[in-house]
């Protein structure tokens, strides 16, 4: 997706904040943090949000799945943090590339 914020990022042709990389997803400062620390980690390959997911990305979302603690511990949220995902119109999704919420630095409301 050559005009997808999120993909322009992952292939590092337009700037973010980015705080972990490999070869399958990125984390980065989100540009409007919501909290101390706002991050979003996202994919590398361009899915568009929860409901677009198949089978064969099992894998992958296992990756990003079990790589959220370790990014937000490495964002210095020791005392824990929100992962949030917003899916379609109805959950408010704005930017059409999966991306994971982690919010913290501060005692968060309860939702
Ligand atoms: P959502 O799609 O509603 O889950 O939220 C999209 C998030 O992406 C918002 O929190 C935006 O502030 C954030 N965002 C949009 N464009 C950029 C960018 O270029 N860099 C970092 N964050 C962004």
């Amino acid at each position: 997706m050559r005009d997808c914020i999120f993909c322009r990022i992952a292939r590092h042709e337009a700037d973010a904040r980015v705080v972990y990389e490999d070869d399958r997803i990125i984390a980065f400062h989100d540009i409007a943090p919501k909290a101390p620390t706002h991050l979003l980690v996202v994919p590398k390959q361009h899915i568009r949000n929860l409901a677009d997911l198949h089978l064969e990305d099992e894998g992958l979302i296992a990756h990003l799945m079990l790589s959220l603690s370790d990014i937000a511990h490495t964002a210095g949220l020791d005392n824990g943090f929100r992962t949030i995902t917003n899916t379609g119109p109805g959950g408010h999704q704005e930017v059409y590339h999966l991306h994971f919420h982690i919010l913290g630095g501060r005692r968060l409301p309860a939702l």
